[in-house]
């Protein structure tokens, strides 16, 4: 690894031991990260996937890298965008913020993610881009 990520790629915010296979033993401790107590791990979510690399403040849900990258139409990118901003909240949430807040939208012509913010043309297709609905 020699990209940009690479030196906060072994970072852990807390700890997570995943349930056994009877769904038992489950233990989430939190730390607080820049506005909340959260679990991240960006070692989880750069370089395994499948395993969970965040939990919000608010709830148990867990979340792997591939459920975020899911949400981002498994867009590398805006993935970890996402997941790098993520310090209490939800990614559903998150993501959802930045597309009623004009941060990202989808492209009408390609249907991919972009941050439109201050943007004229979608970066993938190229089409015209007006500021969207
Ligand atoms: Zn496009």
């Amino acid at each position: 690894m020699d990209n940009q990520n690479s030196e906060r790629s072994n970072v852990i915010i807390g700890s997570y031991t995943p349930p056994d296979e009877n769904g038992n033993g489950e233990i989430i401790k939190r730390v607080f990260f820049r506005q909340g107590k959260i679990f991240k791990d960006y070692g989880a979510f750069y370089n395994n996937p499948e395993e969970v690399c965040y939990i919000p403040e608010l709830s148990d849900t867990t979340y792997t890298g591939n459920n975020i990258r899911g949400m981002c139409n498994n867009q590398e990118d805006m993935a970890e965008e996402l997941f790098e901003q993520l310090d209490w909240q939800h990614p559903e949430s998150l993501k959802e913020d930045w597309l009623v807040t004009g941060e990202w939208d989808y492209c009408d012509k390609c249907g991919k993610l972009f941050d439109c913010y201050g943007k004229t043309k979608c970066p993938h297709c190229g089409s015209d881009y007006n500021g969207g609905k």
